[in-house]
């Protein structure tokens, strides 16, 4: 809906132009052309974030060289705050500003340019007009001489080449753009045009992955019932080691390790990956938090919500793999029992919940430290438990009607409708609504409480015994993870309320020796740990800032479950028509 009062349409026209004079030296050369303009001066900005990445990341620490200019004339320009600069240009309305951008940081949400390739990631490369993010631009690329491709899932204009249309700053800032001589393959899936832009080399075979890629395509559209987008762009960098993915409206970027498609154990961690970045081009990029977009590119951006977005696209990666015949029904119930024990062994699954930890995405998740084990969870761990127990449970309340991907399809629909994102209560709403029963109490567990999930009930709807194999044994264990430096073996974190927290080990501790035995790799695994009983007195050999210190710790249980899952082929009818509906195949 228009509201009145809405203020019209933006007449002021923007176009961008990004050039590479020095890629070796890793700068993009920016320039924006604004005409139309009215005001006595425009305050630009470059965005702080990049959305699906919930961490200020301070994009205009990378820009030099602004100046402005109208006309062939200078314009007085001044910095107002720390991402917006302010020009004067009077009455002349036709403004010419240009910047450099550095970008030399490897990750699927920085630029980087180099000799062989630019990404640009658009957050970081193009600024906006303040109170202009409504208004569309176009995007001309002037490759570096020695390079011949562009890729992104923004829309080309006809006639001009490696110039595209962005008909609003959400799609172009949603948009990365890759430049370079990329291996570029394509197939059509689900009635989509799908770009595969392979930069960096990689052993892949690109006919296995065109069947392969497409199969996760259209297990994901048949649970939303459509496929939203025209055209769909994936652009893989390669590296020695590299992983890792972002989502956007019609494209993604993911890292993969060149050699990474060699063994069938990395062909199907990539081809997780891609079930992961494509299932988000409905959940988060239109099936989203309410505060999700349109976003506020100058700050934080709140929700309490990323268990759904993350935490869910991690489950539902597990389902797509299961039904595009990647993953056998064993594995597939395996992976989540173990994905539940990673969980339920976390001391700061206790401490933090699903919707604080998501809340507090900014501050925690992407700046962890020593103790981040203790006083958080992870959104995407503990989001990925709560889309299992949801997913059983509202199985087994319809007898396998209905499952969590009617949910999902229904508040798909409901974004859709409404045109903007959910709330917690709309989301707990249409929960309770296909399921036909109350989730409050399930809500005050595992979403805004700490709860232990209750594994063996929830498998148990679906004919699936759950056991913790760690039941009754009591395994001596300090209850910290040691790493190897330079040769040396420090501690890296400590568990809270283990023995090694009880007794005053620290992290960054160097430890030489337990009871006399030298260090020498990962510490728990040591014969002087592991033949050991609960209660006896270990003495550890620590330097401590230079000072040796012997600290005695008295070994306690380590409170760690192993849960092992298995299938039973005896189940009742109802456990079979919950487990059917819950695999989808
Ligand atoms: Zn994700």
């Amino acid at each position: 809906m228009m509201a009145l009062g809405m203020t019209a349409k933006s007449q002021v026209k923007i176009g961008f132009e990004v050039s590479f004079i020095e890629p070796q030296a890793h700068y993009a050369e920016v320039q924006m052309d604004l005409s139309g303009l009215q005001k006595e001066y425009t305050d630009v900005k470059m965005p702080v974030w990049a959305p699906g990445s919930y961490l200020v990341r301070e994009f205009a620490k990378n820009v030099e060289g602004f100046t402005a200019s109208s006309a062939g004339k200078t314009l007085k320009f001044e910095k107002i705050d720390k991402n917006t600069w302010r020009v004067f240009h009077a009455k002349a309305n036709a403004v010419k500003i240009n910047y450099r951008v550095y970008a030399f940081e490897v990750s699927v949400r920085t630029a980087f340019v180099d000799a062989d390739h630019a990404f640009l990631s658009s957050t970081g490369i193009f600024m906006y007009p303040e109170g202009m993010l409504k208004s569309a631009s176009t995007v001309k690329i002037v490759p570096f001489k020695s390079w011949s491709k562009v890729s992104t899932g923004l829309s080309p204009v006809a006639g001009q080449q490696f110039t595209y249309h962005a008909a609003d700053f959400d799609i172009l800032f949603d948009s990365p753009i890759e430049v370079g001589n990329q291996d570029v393959f394509g197939f059509t899936a689900s009635g989509v045009k799908h770009e595969v832009a392979m930069v960096g080399g990689g052993n892949y075979d690109a006919a296995r992955l065109k069947v392969d890629m497409a199969k996760i395509v259209e297990q994901g559209t048949a649970i939303y019932g459509e496929n939203p987008n025209k055209h769909y762009t994936f652009i893989v960098h390669h590296f020695l080691r590299g992983g890792g993915g972002l989502e956007h409206l019609n494209s993604t970027v993911l890292g993969a390790s060149r050699e990474q498609y060699t063994t069938e154990r990395g062909y199907m961690g990539f081809l997780e990956l891609v079930a992961h970045e494509y299932y988000h081009l409905w959940n988060v990029k239109r099936l989203r938090p309410v505060a999700l977009g349109p976003f506020d590119y100058d700050k934080e951006n709140y929700t309490t919500n990323l268990w759904i977005a993350e935490g869910f696209t991690a489950y539902y990666e597990n389902k797509l793999m299961l039904r595009a015949g990647f993953k056998t029904g064993e594995q597939f119930v395996s992976g989540l029992a173990t994905a539940l024990a990673n969980v339920e062994n976390t001391p700061g699954a206790k401490a933090q919940s699903a919707a604080e930890a998501s809340f507090d995405a900014w501050i925690k998740f992407y700046r962890p430290n020593e103790n981040s084990n203790n006083t958080g969870v992870s959104y995407y761990a503990k989001g990925e438990v709560i889309g299992l127990l949801m997913d059983l449970e509202i199985a087994n309340a319809t007898k396998g009607k209905k499952s969590l991907d009617d949910v999902m399809k229904a508040m798909y629909e409901q974004c859709k409708t409404l045109k903007r994102g959910y709330t917690d209560a709309e989301f707990k709403a249409m929960v309770e609504k296909i399921s036909g029963i109350s989730f409050t109490d399930f809500w005050g567990k595992y979403v805004n409480g700490t709860a232990a999930a209750e594994y063996a009930k929830y498998f148990g709807y679906a004919g699936i015994t759950v056991k913790n194999e760690n039941e009754g044994l009591k395994v001596p264990y300090l209850g910290l993870s040691s790493k190897r430096t330079e040769g040396k073996i420090y501690i890296a974190s400590i568990s809270r309320n283990s023995a090694a927290w009880v007794a005053g080990l620290n992290v960054n501790d160097e430890v030489i020796s337990i009871d006399g035995v030298p260090v020498e790799a990962i510490i728990e695994r040591m014969p002087a740990i592991t033949a050991k009983k609960v209660g006896d007195v270990v003495k550890v050999d620590v330097v401590r800032d230079g000072i040796s210190k012997t600290i005695p710790v008295t070994l306690t249980a380590s409170p760690n479950i192993k849960l092992v899952a298995e299938i039973n082929a005896n189940a009742k009818p109802q456990q079979i028509a919950v487990r059917k509906s819950w695999f989808g195949i």
